[in-house]
């Protein structure tokens, strides 16, 4: 047998002091020899946890040793059979709490870096004429309709227009993808790839209207009337959270989903080119420490904040960012405070914010979400200057579906109320998936999800 290689190829970046001045993707992807040396460092072994651990099933060692052995067209062919979206997930999924940490190779403190060799595949396909385009089963006859054109919309309309269904995506936006388009920013999501991504899904057939927000233009009830044979919700979550604190009203605060969205969607970043202003002072403090706060932090930094901080209530090992943006934020200039809570913010005589009153925390008992629960320290307030701040405490879903949608419960949350294995709301004919049902959580559960739904819609539509 030969010897193990531990030696796991790292992922080329652009330098932290020129990426901090430029919106261009901070991953630079693997070259052809880092890709063959890692996909080399697989020993394709047989009980594949990889498989198991990744949540749409994909074919692991199947696309990695079609990739060693050069055969590119195959490698993608086992990449896209489980997976519509693979550029995007090899850039955005949390594999290291996924696929790859259940790698064999995890053991030995070397797992297989299953998303970069994902990207390649993906990006390689791209960047080539490729003719493996998949099988579209004979058509049904039966028409689908998808209500959100995020991961979990793009994944089951691909996933029913193989399986022979007339899928139309209802999305409420002027373009298509959901967070990927509209949320991460483009250094980290380039949209030229989500783009493709969703030309690919059109490529098999799907429809896709934009501008046409459920609810308003029509209703579910509507949608199923107008001989849709069933509809699957995911309008994901994109209702934010707010403090609720004294002085959020003033000017220069922002919630995270307002100001990703200006400079994202509305390309603010690239002002006065697009018309979409946006104004972030010097000193910034984003609220929060999840992956929309790393993204929110780094934003700031690239619009020429001189001083970014993530504040945060628990700890760093509480962080919900995935480590590798959390790295990517510290290289990058951004402070975290830590243990720290705003309580109020204070403002100038013509309503902006010019301070935070925060209060530092410490680790209780545990609470409901297994993590330590944060407690104010009597008597350690503290004033932190600040000229714009910005609030992501996370989102829920929009109302405006459930409010319309007789027959469809919801949680006291806000989510919809799904079975987890088939995604069958309360409402007949009315499936629904990703962030929706879960309130926020990542890309690829949403795709999870959404399989999951697209096999149960076939099987109830072919029973039909
Ligand atoms: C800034 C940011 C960074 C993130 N980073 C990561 C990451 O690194 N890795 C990761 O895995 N996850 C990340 N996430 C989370 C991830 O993006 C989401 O979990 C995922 O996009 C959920 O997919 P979805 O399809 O359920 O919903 P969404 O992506 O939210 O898509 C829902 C779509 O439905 C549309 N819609 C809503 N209501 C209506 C209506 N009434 N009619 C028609 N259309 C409607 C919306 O416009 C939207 O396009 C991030 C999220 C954000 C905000």
């Amino acid at each position: 047998m030969s010897k193990l290689d531990l030696n796991r190829v790292p992922m080329p970046k652009q330098e932290p002091e020129d990426r901090a001045r430029n919106y261009d993707e901070v991953a630079l992807g693997y070259k052809e020899e880092h890709a063959l040396a890692e996909a080399n460092r697989c020993i394709q072994c047989k009980n594949r946890p990889c498989v198991e651990g990744c949540p749409v099933g994909v074919n692991i060692p199947e696309f990695i040793l079609a990739l060693r052995d050069g055969d590119m067209p195959e490698a993608v062919r086992a990449l896209k059979a489980k997976n519509a979206l693979p550029g995007i997930c090899g850039r955005v999924c949390p594999q290291e709490t996924q696929c790859e940490e259940v790698c064999t190779l995890a053991k030995k403190g070397a797992t297989i870096a299953i998303g970069r060799l994902e990207r390649y595949v993906a990006d390689w396909e791209l960047n080539h004429q490729n003719d493996s385009n998949p099988e579209v089963g004979p058509p049904t006859g039966k028409r689908v309709a998808v209500v959100g054109s995020g991961p979990a919309g793009l994944t089951i309309a691909a996933d029913l227009a193989k399986r022979g269904y007339e899928v139309t995506i209802l999305e409420a936006l002027h373009v298509a993808g959901g967070v990927l388009t509209y949320g991460i920013p483009e250094f980290r999501m380039p949209k030229g790839i989500v783009q493709a991504e969703v030309d690919y899904v059109k490529s098999l057939g799907v429809e896709i209207k934009l501008d046409s927000v459920i609810g308003k233009i029509s209703t579910v009830d509507e949608l199923l009337e107008d001989s849709y044979g069933a509809v699957f919700l995911g309008t994901g979550a994109g209702l934010p959270m707010f403090l609720d604190i004294p002085g959020e009203n003033l000017n220069g605060i922002y919630s995270a989903n307002e100001f990703l969205t200006r400079i994202n969607l509305m390309k603010a970043y690239l002002f006065p080119e697009y018309d979409t202003p946006i104004k972030v002072g010097k000193k910034v403090a984003v609220i929060g420490g999840g992956n929309v706060a790393m993204d929110a932090a780094r934003c700031a930094v690239r619009l020429g904040a001189s001083k970014v901080s993530i504040v945060y209530r628990r700890s760093r090992t509480e962080l919900p960012a995935r480590q590798e943006e959390a790295e990517n934020a510290e290289e990058e200039g951004i402070v975290f405070k830590l243990l720290t809570n705003p309580v109020r913010f204070l403002g100038n005589e013509q309503g902006w914010v010019t301070g935070m009153e925060c209060v530092e925390m410490e680790l209780g008992e545990p609470d409901n979400s297994g993590r330590r629960r944060p407690i104010p320290k009597t008597g350690s307030e503290f004033i932190m200057d600040v000229d714009t701040v910005v609030v992501s405490l996370g989102t829920s879903p929009n109302p405006l579906v459930p409010t319309t949608t007789g027959g469809l419960d919801t949680t006291k949350k806000g989510t919809v109320v799904a079975d987890e294995e088939t995604g069958k709301t309360t409402k007949s004919g009315v499936w629904a998936g990703g962030d929706v049902v879960t309130g926020a959580a990542t890309v690829i559960s949403a795709m999870g999800a959404a399989k999951r739904a697209g096999a149960s819609i076939d099987a109830y539509l072919r029973g039909k």
